[in-house]
């Protein structure tokens, strides 16, 4: 049979892995770490660094394509690969997602307004950062992640001081915005640039890490869906993007629409669509690495998602001992669906699962949602 590799063995790689198995493929790990939740689910482990060319040829060898979990894989690995293996998203694609300053000009070329911001890499740009744009939050061009490298400055002093805390690394800095609400899109092209997306999906963050996602017909207007999803699909067509593509917006008070990033892979907030679809976020990822055929996703019950973060191990306050959730006493609600990584050690916002929620009526859903947020000790409401 075929084996489909992927560089990263998060949990991405991992439910990508599940996806390809139950298709009938082979799969392929590639990660640093010897006991990766990817890794340890797949038929080939090569546990070396992203950029070992020796490990590289290696999974090139093994693979018959290549696909990626991870957002930061070093883009010329990916071109290295490239030579040898078909490679979906490719290098140029993965380039441009991996900077928010690329990311931010690509979005204006395909039409796509995003939030008021001055791009800063050096001293001169930082004088002339004008002063409507602050209050805002200065984000590192490259590498952050769950709201890492980004600082909230009120004034032009607590700019200066929070560039120099990043030791002058290239960095964007936005106008903070009043957000109504935020979504995202999940959209997958093939090589032949045949392209299929899964419905808008509404999230809430908690302190800059995804905390729900709900997906349901009435979860946000109809105007801002569409919206959404034309932008998604004229931001994949720019690229020329092949494989699974997230791309995230904030809808503010006023109503409009602005694209804050996005994610050359599937994503935390598409996970819902393992059980309320016919076609999975990973499924899609696979059917476009593998070449295989796109039919439109169908959703066939409203769905919550919530994030399970390291947290949810610890008491109050308390970081020494790990407990493990009461996993039964959600599963005794009807239309659970528990994810666990397989992560073995669980700390403080860390993704350790999520759980997903389906029914007949998002009422329903939501009810249960509460109910096993409230058996969890997670936040409620679990709506803003
Ligand atoms: P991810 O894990 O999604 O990749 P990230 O570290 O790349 O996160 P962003 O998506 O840029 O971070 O921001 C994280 C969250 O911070 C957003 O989802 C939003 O809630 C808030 N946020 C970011 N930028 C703004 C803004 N300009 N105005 C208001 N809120 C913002
Ligand atoms: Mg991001
Ligand atoms: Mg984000």
């Amino acid at each position: 049979g075929a084996t489909l590799g992927v560089l990263g063995g998060g949990q991405l790689g991992r439910m990508f892995a599940h996806a390809a198995q139950r298709m009938g493929y082979f799969t392929a790990v590639l990660d640093p770490d010897a006991d990766s939740p990817a890794g340890r689910v797949s038929h080939h482990h090569i546990h070396t660094d992203y950029t070992d060319i020796d490990g590289l040829a290696r999974l090139a060898g093994l693979a018959d394509a290549i696909t990626t979990e991870f957002e930061n894989v070093p883009a010329p690995s990916l071109e290295h690969l490239a030579v040898a293996r078909p490679v979906a998203p490719g290098a140029a694609s993965v380039a441009i997602a991996q900077d928010r300053i690329r990311e931010k000009a690509h979005f204006i070329r395909c039409g796509v307004a995003c939030a008021p911001h001055a791009v800063i890499e050096t001293a001169a740009h930082l004088a002339a950062v004008a002063d409507d744009l602050l209050p805002g939050i200065l984000k590192t061009a490259r590498l952050g992640y769950d709201g890492k490298g980004q600082q909230r400055v009120a004034t032009r002093e607590a700019l200066a001081a929070a560039w120099d805390a990043t030791g002058g690394v290239p960095c964007v800095l936005e106008k903070l915005l009043p957000l109504d609400f935020e979504c995202s899109v999940i959209v997958a092209r093939g090589q032949d640039g045949q392209m299929v997306h899964l419905p808008a999906q509404r999230n809430l963050h908690r302190d800059g890490i995804l905390a729900v996602t709900e997906v349901h017909p009435d979860n946000m207007p109809a105007r801002q869906a569409e919206l959404a999803v034309q932008s998604t699909r004229s931001i994949a067509e720019g690229l020329r993007y092949v494989g699974v593509l997230c791309v995230e917006y904030f809808v503010l008070a006023d109503g409009s629409m602005v694209v804050n990033e996005m994610a050359p892979r599937p994503h935390n907030s598409g996970h819902w669509s393992m059980d309320a679809c016919d076609v999975s976020q990973f499924e899609l990822q696979v059917r476009t690495l593998a070449g295989l055929p796109l039919t439109a996703p169908r959703q066939h019950s409203p769905a919550v998602m919530l994030n399970l973060l390291g947290d949810l191990w610890f008491g109050a306050g308390d970081d020494t001992t790990a407990v493990e959730p009461p996993w039964a006493d959600v599963l005794a609600l009807p239309g659970t669906h528990l994810h666990l990584y397989g992560k073995t050690t669980a700390r403080r916002g860390r993704k350790m699962g999520h759980l997903n929620i389906t029914g007949t009526d998002i009422d329903a859903v939501r009810a249960t949602a509460d109910f096993a947020a409230a058996v969890l000790g997670l936040p409620i409401p679990l709506s803003e």
